[in-house]
């Protein structure tokens, strides 16, 4: 079942919340401080986010806002709850990446609706527990990498690069969308990063198999069947 998760100061409002919610069957977590919401997003990685403007710390548009600048996050619907209702508020919490956005007071069967239509539109992988490709298993939920039965301990950065390649087997990702979707819009790093991590990874997950990760020259990565590939030559 979908996990919702709650960003609200007010306890009231976040408990009628959580109530009506698990009523309909969601599994629901809730975080009352704005400071902490972004690393208890991480750390949940939830289906959807009701997300409260006006937080005492952090504000909901700038958690939006880091949100959508986290690729591991990025693609998680977000909810604007708010009693901002001015057209300007409005494109605000949207221009921060905000999906949609709910003037308080609000009707619970409103808000429901709101999620469900949300839901619909997430992408697929924000449900998905797993990735296999061939003997690799990808464990989402407890981001850990197998291959066969043996465990491989790869780092946080090679873990998102391999779950990109693993999400579209057989497609070429260049260095550069590598780059923005697995390190993130505000960081710059040079693009031999991108090789210096896939070499990493390679050591890591050959110990126990074949190289399925397939350089293409001038261009990127991707991760294939064949493992014949001419350009892994270096
Ligand atoms: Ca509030």
């Amino acid at each position: 079942m979908a996990l919702v998760m709650i960003v609200e100061d007010e306890e009231a409002l976040a408990l009628l919340l959580k109530y009506n919610l698990e009523k309909e069957g969601y599994e629901v977590v809730w975080e009352s401080s704005g400071n902490k919401a972004l690393a208890c997003i991480e750390k949940y990685c939830p289906s959807v986010i009701l997300l409260d403007w006006m937080l005492p710390e952090l504000s909901g548009v700038e958690i939006c806002k880091m949100i959508r600048n986290k690729p591991d996050i990025k693609d998680i619907p977000v909810i604007m709850l708010t009693a901002k209702s001015e057209e300007e508020d409005k494109i605000k919490g949207l221009s921060a990446g905000a999906d949609d956005y709910v003037t308080k007071p609000f009707s619970v069967p409103e808000l429901l609706a709101r999620i469900k239509t949300n839901l619909r539109r997430a992408p697929e992988i924000i449900t998905q527990k797993e990735l296999v490709f061939e003997d690799i298993h990808m464990d989402l939920v407890e981001k850990k990498v197998f291959r066969g039965n043996k465990y491989i301990h790869l780092g946080p950065t090679e873990f998102r690069l391999l779950k990109m390649l693993m999400e579209t087997p057989g497609k070429v990702f260049s260095r550069e969308y590598l780059l923005k979707n697995v390190w993130g819009n505000n960081i710059y790093v040079e693009s031999r990063t991108v090789d210096v991590h896939i070499r990493r990874l390679r050591r890591s997950l050959n110990e126990s198999g074949p190289d399925y990760i397939r350089t293409v020259r001038a261009t990127g990565y991707a991760i294939d069947k064949n493992n014949h590939f001419e350009d892994n030559k270096e």
